[in-house]
C-alpha cells in the first residue's frame, strides 16, 4: 500500500465535451466560492470558458483532442492532480476516444475522485473532505513497484545486449 495525501487546498481537473460545456459552466458558477479555494486546471477549450465566466484562474493545458486529456492523465501518474470533474458526452463519439479512456482508467489506478456527471460533482465538491487533508492508499503502486523489480534484471540485460 502506498499513501497518498491530499493538501486542504485541492488540485482540480475540469474537462467538458463540448455538449456539455454550458453544464460545466453553470455548475462552475454555481460552486465558484468553493472552487476559488483550489487550483483548477483543465483541458484548453474548457478552461477557457471557466475562466471567462467565473474569473478565476484555470491552468490550461492543450485541447482535448489535442492531447490535453493525456496531458492531464500524465499530471495525475505524476501525482500533480488530486481530483477530475469530467462531464463526457455520452451520446456523441469523440475522435480521441482512446484518450479519455486512457484518462478515466488512470484516475481508477491512483484513486482519485472522478465526477462525470453535475449530480456526482455537487456531492464531491460539497464533501467534508474538500477542506481538510485526506489520506488514501493505493495498492496499484505496490502492485507496479513488484512488478518493475520482477522485470526490471531481464530489460536491463536486453539494454546490455543491445549496446
Ligand atoms: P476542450 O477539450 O476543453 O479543449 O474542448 C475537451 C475534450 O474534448 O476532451
Amino acid at each position: 500500500m502506498t499513501e497518498l495525501i491530499m493538501k486542504s487546498q485541492k488540485r482540480i481537473a475540469l474537462i467538458a465535451h463540448d455538449q456539455k460545456k454550458d453544464e460545466m459552466v453553470a455548475w462552475c458558477m454555481k460552486h465558484k466560492e468553493e472552487l476559488g479555494k483550489h487550483f483548477l486546471c483543465g483541458t484548453g477549450t474548457t478552461s477557457k470558458l471557466i475562466s471567462d465566466a467565473t474569473e478565476l484562474p484555470v491552468k490550461a493545458y492543450k485541447s482535448g483532442p489535442l492531447g490535453g486529456d493525456q496531458q492531464i492523465g500524465a499530471r495525475i501518474a505524476e501525482g500533480q492532480i488530486d481530483m477530475m470533474i469530467f462531464f463526457w458526452d455520452p451520446l456523441e463519439a469523440q475522435p480521441h476516444d482512446p484518450d479519455i479512456k486512457a484518462l478515466l482508467r488512470i484516475a481508477v489506478v491512483y484513486d482519485i475522485p472522478v465526477a462525470t456527471n453535475s449530480a456526482t460533482a455537487d456531492f464531491i465538491i460539497t464533501s467534508q473532505y474538500m477542506n481538510c487533508d485526506y489520506t488514501h492508499e493505493t495498492q496499484e503502486y505496490k502492485f507496479a513497484a513488484a512488478q518493475k523489480t520482477e522485470t526490471e534484471p531481464e530489460i536491463n540485460s536486453i539494454l546490455r545486449s543491445e549496446r
